[in-house]
């Protein structure tokens, strides 16, 4: 017989059903309570609805499955007879938290109860046995509240300017200042709010509460600021969120109570401090919606020294036993620790870097483990420039560092002022809010930087922005913040929307103005670390560099060379610009001659440069693959150039150029460029330019053998579809390669490859590959081939197409494996089979992408070459690719 489906998980009192496993069941937050209780934690009991219920709630239409419903009930009559308290009891009441969980942590984006189980009989109970009316009128406000606002779909907008207006009427400032008759007050004053709103009365009955609550916590797994935080973080829609239910326990009790949470280790920087924050008669959600801001966790020893004791001897014993960072919640009840939660802690990139060669040398993890557990695409943060220190610095004020980095950009003051400015017109933008909540999760994202007046550091701006590797200063408590007027003040100063100012993350500064930024120094733990990586890795790792300043930074990350260099790119600066145009103009071989002439010296310079900064490893040189229209003046402009001239008369001379130039640019006018006359084509209609860039590179490469440096130019000839395109470009190369060694009366090594991006070379790869030597996947060519997507204008299509779920993921950033990635295997086969030892590599902008690197090994390249910033995200992403697994993610 088939095993009955377990719907419902126990956990409390030493014991539980489950375990820390199994995360995909039980959610984290489930799994950590159930592995914690094992353990011997104390942790309030209760029990965990599984994410396999949220899924039939789904597919059967947003319906609480039936069997699911029985044990439901059972467990909560199971909680009510381990606590010896029950749901709706008025002398002696069970209250209860109802809590989202999935299995990678989703800060805030899902909805939590608190207090649930409270009503007009109940809340005499809760008098009674407390003694308090004041707290015990707060928690009823706060649990009405809640409720109202996620089990009744009811706005923040519903309840707060009530209590804001009760606070100004009264003439009190802080929410704990309001006496038990005006909460009681306000409680009467929601519930009307709620009737009025939904026409549909506040649920008395507890257990009636709870199923509601457990339902909307259900609900809460599709609004939109969960959805956008899947997509924005790789997870899921499919997998569902469990749900806790857990008996309460008080922080707001007075001032024997507090909560907080915490970390084993900074998650800022990594540092092996206990780390946290905790506010003393409390509920836990205002610390992390940073209401107040808390107090740091090293003050708990002075406020509850036993507890304090406690709670650092749990921390460090989870850390132990899950190897890894910790991030927990606690409670203190009348002096009494509870743990709420414990998890793997997210940590920017430069914590994560250091804890894994802190584990590695407290011998907790392995080195293999130390490398799989950072994200390679957290690693391009640590790249990323600081403000430069020589730089003169208008400190308006200081808050807290939230999340390193330096970022300027205009201060705007509401999460849709900055979508709309940062993500649709590419603005530099700082989003300031008086606090963040995860609402503004889309402006977060498109923002430079997040600056807020309140919250600590774990508030939700601090760990939403650390995740998206952005800077944030947070608890800036002297500003202040008037969204409607969309300005902030710090002391005199006035910042108005549009005005630019600067954040340092890593210092909690702001300042006024756009500063400077340089480029970063990496610690010396970095360097550790990446060597351990290049221990497992197997791909080699080369960059995309076209001058010798961006091939230096390359190499200082760590580049075996260069895979691409794009030789037009070298024509943009403006001594040579003219020369380039007059090649493109000529009309006849003798006159684009001549300019290829005065070309030549530039290039032999810059291929020495580069093959100098790069010696000894290899640099793959293009020849000449210039889409002819970013050269020269649009086709439109030089007609209203010409018309403006003719009309006010005179300049006959300027007229009659620009008439040429019209002439030739209409000639060459292409209806797509793209698929015009590029790559080796130009190379076939004009021999004379591969000439003269072979000549350049040999040139270049014999003067440095003469002064000792050793090179090895590999020439690549770019869109090559058919064979012969390669043979007679080859043929080229080698003739002038052995003119100009002989004339030199020197001999260097060099090879002569292929790019493969046309689709048609990677299925007649066997051919070609009799005469490459080389192979080198140009990506973004042979996406644009094969899906039939123009690189350049297909953005608007794709964004469709990933808002409704068509792509995954846009496949000129992420390699589309099953079709090109089809095409490479094939390239990669039929080529080996005629060259065994052909050296194949990609310098598609996929070479820089960790999940596209992972392809590349498995299908035996040799190499991938990328951006100068992402060799170290390729290098880390190669040994993650070598040692076999998924890898790390900081989800
Ligand atoms: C490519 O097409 O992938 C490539 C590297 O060349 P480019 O981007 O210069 O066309
Ligand atoms: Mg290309």
């Amino acid at each position: 017989m088939a095993k009955k489906a377990k719907y419902i998980y126990f956990f409390g009192r030493g014991k539980a059903d489950g375990r820390g496993t199994m995360k995909d069941l039980l959610g984290g937050k489930g799994a950590g309570l159930a592995e914690m209780s094992r353990s011997g934690v104390p942790v309030p009991p209760g029990f965990t609805v599984t994410t396999e219920v949220c899924r039939l709630y789904y597919k059967s239409g947003r319906k609480f499955p039936p069997a699911a419903a029985r044990e439901f009930k059972a467990a909560a009559a199971k909680l009510e007879k381990m606590i010896g308290k029950k749901l709706g009891d008025p002398k002696n009441p069970l209250l209860v938290s109802v809590r989202s969980g999935a299995k990678f942590s989703m800060p805030g984006m899902m909805d939590t109860i608190l207090n649930l189980g409270l009503n007009d009989q109940t809340i005499q109970g809760l008098i009674q046995n407390s003694g308090n009316p004041r707290w015990a009128y707060d928690c009823y406000r706060r649990f009405v509240q809640m409720f109202g606002n996620t089990a009744m779909d009811l706005e923040k907008t519903d309840f707060e300017p009530v209590l804001e207006e009760k606070k100004k009427t009264l003439g009190v400032k802080m929410d704990a200042d309001l006496s038990a008759e005006a909460l009681q007050e306000l409680v009467g004053r929601f519930k009307s709010i709620i009737k009025g709103k939904t026409g549909r009365p506040f649920p008395e009955d507890p257990f009636k509460q709870l199923e509601m609550a457990r339902d909307a916590v259900f609900r809460s797994w599709m609004n939109d600021r969960a959805i956008y935080y899947r997509k924005q973080n790789d997870i899921p829609h499919d997998i569902g969120t469990a749900v806790n239910v857990q008996c309460m326990v008080f922080g707001n009790m007075g001032d024997d109570s507090a909560t907080g949470v915490g970390f084993t280790r900074s998650p800022s920087n990594g540092e092996k401090v206990f780390y946290g924050e905790y506010l003393v008669n409390a509920q836990g959600e205002d610390v992390v919606a940073g209401i107040r801001t808390p107090h740091p966790i090293a003050n708990l020893a002075n406020d509850l020294p036993a507890a304090a004791k406690q709670l650092q001897e749990i921390t460090t014993k989870l850390e132990k036993h899950y190897r890894d960072v910790q991030d927990f919640e606690f409670t203190i009840e009348r002096g009494k620790l509870y743990m709420l939660q414990t998890r793997s802690g997210k940590r920017t990139a430069q914590a994560a870097v250091k804890v894994a060669v802190d584990m590695v040398h407290e011998r907790l993890i392995t080195k293999k483990e130390a490398v799989m557990r950072v994200d390679p695409v957290q690693v391009e943060q640590l790249l990323h420039p600081v403000f430069d220190p020589k730089a003169e610095k208008n400190v308006i004020a200081k808050g807290l560092p939230a999340s390193p980095g330096a970022s300027s950009g205009a201060a705007v003051f509401d999460a849709d002022t900055a979508a709309e400015k940062g993500m649709k017109n590419g603005e530099a933008v700082i989003l300031v809010r008086p606090e963040t909540t995860p609402d503004d999760i889309h402006g977060m994202d498109a923002a430079k930087g997040i600056l807020t007046a309140r919250g600590g550091m774990t508030s939700h701006a601090a760990v939403v922005a650390r995740g998206m590797g952005k800077c944030c200063v947070a608890g800036c408590e002297s500003i202040r913040v008037d969204e409607h007027a969309k300005t902030f003040t710090a002391g005199s100063i006035t910042v108005r929307e549009g005005e630019w100012i600067s954040l340092d993350g890593s210092t909690g500064e702001v300042m006024l103005g756009n500063l400077p930024t340089i480029e970063p120094a990496l610690s010396g733990e970095f360097g550790t670390f990446m060597k351990w990586a290049d221990e497992f890795r197997k791909l080699g790792v080369r960059a995309n560099a076209d001058i010798p300043r961006d091939a230096e930074v390359a190499r200082g990350y760590g580049a075996e060379g260069i895979g691409l260099c794009r030789t037009e790119h070298m024509f943009f600066a403006e001594d040579r610009l003219p020369h380039m145009v007059a090649m493109i103009m000529a009309k006849t071989e003798e006159d684009r001659r001549a300019a290829l002439e005065k070309l030549l010296p530039f290039q032999r310079e810059d291929f020495k440069g580069l093959l100098r900064v790069m010696s000894p490893h290899p640099v793959t040189i293009r020849t000449l693959d210039p889409p002819l229209h970013e050269f020269l003046p649009k086709r439109e402009e030089l007609m209203v150039e010409i018309a403006k001239l003719e009309s006010k008369g005179g300049g006959e001379s300027g007229i009659a150029e620009k008439k040429r130039l019209l002439a030739r640019v209409q000639e060459l006018h292409e209806f797509n460029p793209m698929l015009g006359l590029r790559g080796c084509r130009l190379g076939i209609l004009y021999p004379e330019i591969t000439e003269m860039q072979s000549k350049a590179i040999f040139e270049a490469a014999c003067e440095l053998k003469k002064e000792g440096v050793k090179t090895l130019p590999e020439v690549m000839i770019p869109l090559v579809g058919f064979p012969g395109e390669l043979q007679r470009q080859a043929e080229i190369v080698r003739t002038v390669a052995a003119e100009v060694m002989k004339s030199q009366g020197v001999e260097v090594e060099y090879l002569v490859g292929t790019m493969i991006e046309v689709p048609r070379a990677a299925i007649d790869a066997g051919e070609i590959a009799k005469t490459a030597e080389f192979f080198s996947f140009g990506t973004n060519d042979l996406t644009q081939m094969t899906l039939g997507f123009s690189r350049d204008d297909a953005g608007k299509i794709i964004s469709h197409y990933l808002e409704t779920g068509l792509f995954e993921k846009d496949p000129f950033a992420t390699l589309d494996q099953d079709g090109v990635g089809g095409l490479i295997q094939l390239g990669v086969e039929r080529g080996r089979k005629t060259k065994p030892k052909l050296k194949i590599g990609i310098c598609g902008e996929h070479g820089g992408d960790p999940n596209s690197v992972k392809f590349c090994h498995q299908v035996g390249m040799n190499y991938v070459s990328c951006s100068p910033y992402r060799v170290p995200v390729a290098r880390l992403a190669a040994a993650q690719a070598a040692l076999g697994t998924s890898g790390y993610t900081s989800k």
